[in-house]
């Protein structure tokens, strides 16, 4: 079924859920290595396969395409105006090491399939629609991440061409090696012009599972802070110091670990995570002297993230004066919060209402290229339900109806948007 908006000009969809469903199996065989799943680290050779099979989808689809200095590759299908900034839908083809099929591939697949209606009833919206593969979404190879996206808003920094791989092999040589132009030299690029950006992903958690939701909107990309933290206590003799004159470090981070989950838990819309912990000095007859561990908090609402971590500090500080022992934490990292516009979740909704979908409003908790691309243009984006929420695992499965509801979902919203309205 086609969204009922274009029903005056449209009486049967010709979006092609099979065509696209075998297409994602066509490339999850486009992997290095044994193991299972899809191995498909950005700009190596079966990346640059992949880019290659999907470009030719995109001109069989009706699109001119092209490629910027890093290799991003911009589909492009005109528009009746074709001086008009484009509207553009993208996503990325690399993975993690035994990734899924669908993480990343469904959304630039779906904009194919969008594109692919248009030209085949030989439909124009207005504004032209790009169609776009960013490269090296997943961060995996230079430790990095969403570095096609940023190169192509201009926010990529020079000393990035320099990240090397686990080989010595830079990002620069490695963009260099696709093509035969010169050497990478510079990471400034023309800020483009776009009139709006929109990406279909796969949830990557339970929710809309949870919910038996096929598809929804997204309000915003959570903003993410990274702490380490470190407790120093004094080691001792397990057998020789007696409990009550203890300053046991590993005792005070479990205490720290359980008051952050209390402030986590406090609030909706806020996760932290201690994922990591090294114990000094890691034997088990000696009271453990020093305790490092990592602290990872997430939220859309950046304040709530800034008074979260306050909080924290302080009790963990408490906890620790009452345990004789010291506390410390350092930032290691921070990206703020992104928001979906507003403009873009209200026609998101409107398209879900269309498809008798109640919007179920989520926030990605993960990096997404839609992030990069809020800097310099509207942003919205839609999740589609996959397997249990499994992803980055060859477990990861959208099943076919669900590709079916989104496909439509996303062909509602593009047309809207390319028509502006
Ligand atoms: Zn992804």
């Amino acid at each position: 079924m086609c969204s009922s908006l274009i029903a005056k000009e449209v009486t049967e969809s010709l979006l092609n859920v099979q065509r696209m469903a075998s297409r994602i199996e066509k490339l999850s065989h486009i992997s290095s290595g044994q193991g299972p799943g899809v191995t498909r680290l950005a700009y190596t050779e079966s990346d640059e396969r992949a880019t290659q099979q999907v470009e030719e989808w995109m001109i069989a689809a009706g699109m001119v395409i092209t490629r910027d200095q890093f290799h991003n590759v911009i589909g492009r299908y005109e528009g009746t105006d074709v001086s008009a900034a484009p509207v553009v839908v993208g996503s990325h083809i690399d993975s993690v090491p035994e990734g899924g099929a669908y993480d990343g591939v469904l959304g630039v697949l779906a904009g194919i399939e969008v594109v692919q209606e248009l030209s085949t009833r030989g439909m124009r919206c207005i504004r032209p629609i790009h169609v776009m593969i960013f490269r090296d979404e997943e961060g995996v190879r230079f430790q990095a991440g969403l570095i096609g996206s940023k190169g192509f808003t201009g926010l990529l920094r020079e000393q990035d061409l320099q990240l090397q791989d686990e080989k010595g092999i830079t990002l620069a040589e490695a963009i260099t090696a696709l093509g035969e132009d010169e050497s990478i030299t510079t990471v400034i690029v023309k800020q483009p012009n776009i009139a709006s950006y929109v990406e279909l992903h796969i949830k990557q958690g339970p929710l809309l599972d949870e919910y038996k939701i096929p598809c929804s909107v997204v309000n915003g990309i959570a903003g993410a802070a990274r702490y380490r933290f470190k407790v120093v206590g004094n080691p001792g003799h397990a057998g020789t110091v007696p409990m009550a004159l203890r300053k046991d470090a590993l005792l005070a981070a479990a205490e720290i670990i359980l008051a952050i989950e209390q402030q986590a838990i406090l609030h909706d819309s806020l996760v932290a995570t201690v994922g990591h912990l090294s114990v000094l000095p890691g034997a088990s007859n000696v009271i453990p002297g020093v305790v490092e561990g990592s602290l990872d908090i997430r939220s859309l609402d950046e304040q709530l993230i800034k008074s979260s971590i306050a909080t924290i500090i302080q009790v963990c500080e408490q906890i620790c004066r009452l345990r004789g022992v010291d506390v410390s934490f350092t930032c290691v990292g921070y990206s703020p919060p992104v928001q979906a516009s507003k403009r873009m979740i209200s026609l998101i909704e409107s398209v879900l209402a269309q498809h008798k979908i109640t919007a179920l409003p989520l926030v990605s908790g993960a990096g997404h290229d839609a992030m990069v691309m809020g800097a310099i243009t509207e942003m919205g984006m839609i999740f589609v339900r996959c397997k249990e929420g499994i992803s980055h695992h060859p477990a990861e499965y959208v099943d076919i109806s669900d590709m079916e509801v989104a496909l439509d979902v996303l062909f509602g919203v593009i047309y809207q948007l390319a028509n502006d309205f």
